[in-house]
């Protein structure tokens, strides 16, 4: 009877053991996860700082490049806070397509 009583103890010991081990690896991802979206979020907080930093201080270069018929690429301006001119590229559609050759983006003129 003891030996059946040790046996079930050892049983009990190596599941907890795995089970522990196991709970130690979820722990390990869900703490990377956390730290890549704690990045993500400063990242886009720094992105939404320099939208309204050049919404206020980039207004009136903006509007005169506009006038001149010239567009800033809006994705450098929010993620790297400088302006770069966007290129008319051909388009396939009636919509007039762009280019910023700093960020390789590509974009459509808002309707
Ligand atoms: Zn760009």
């Amino acid at each position: 009877m003891f030996n059946l009583y040790v046996s079930a103890l050892k049983s009990q010991h190596d599941i907890l053991e795995r089970e522990v081990a196991s709970a130690i690896e979820k722990r390990a991802d869900a703490e990377a996860k956390v730290q890549r979206l704690n990045d993500q979020l400063a990242e886009k907080e720094v992105a939404l700082g320099r939208v309204r930093e050049y919404t206020v201080n980039d207004y009136h270069q903006i509007k005169q490049m506009i006038r001149e018929q010239k567009y800033p690429c809006p994705f450098c301006l929010v993620r790297s806070g400088y302006i770069h001119e966007l290129t008319t590229i051909a388009s396939e559609t009636d919509k007039d397509l762009f280019y910023c050759h700093e960020c390789k983006q590509e974009c459509e003129a808002p309707e």
